[in-house]
C-alpha cells in the first residue's frame, strides 16, 4: 500500500463522518403550527376554535374543518404536515404555517 492510498482512505473516512454528522436532523421533530402569531406543538392533538375557523391538529397533521369564509379555499387545501406547508384563509386573515421550532437553522436556509 502506497502512502498516497492511505491519504485517500483517510480523506474518504473523514468525508463519510462529515456526511453522517452534519445532516443529522430529525425532519419531523420540533415542528410547530403557527397560526398568525400563536404557536402550537404539531404532535399534540387539539382543536383550535377561532372566530372564523375551526382548525384541527390531529396525528401530526393540520386541517381546517369549519370556515365562515365564502370561498372555503382553506378547507379545500386539505391536510398539511411538512415544514413549510401552509393553509391561508384570505377572507379571515388567518395564515396557518408549519415552522421549525428547534433553532434558527431553517431561517438561515430559507
Ligand atoms: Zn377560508
Amino acid at each position: 500500500m502506497k502512502k498516497g492510498d492511505i491519504v485517500v482512505i483517510i480523506i474518504i473516512i473523514m468525508l463519510a463522518l462529515i456526511l453522517i454528522i452534519v445532516p443529522y436532523r430529525k425532519p419531523n421533530d420540533n415542528l410547530l403550527v403557527r397560526i398568525n402569531s400563536d404557536e402550537y406543538d404539531i404532535h399534540t392533538d387539539r382543536v383550535i376554535e377561532l372566530e372564523t375557523l375551526t382548525i384541527h391538529i390531529e396525528s401530526s397533521e393540520v386541517f381546517v374543518t369549519h370556515a365562515n369564509c365564502p370561498d372555503k379555499v382553506c378547507m379545500q387545501m386539505g391536510k398539511i404536515k411538512n415544514h413549510g406547508d401552509f393553509i391561508a384563509c384570505i377572507p379571515s386573515g388567518v395564515v396557518i404555517t408549519i415552522v421549525n421550532g428547534s433553532n434558527s437553522y431553517d431561517k438561515i436556509a430559507g
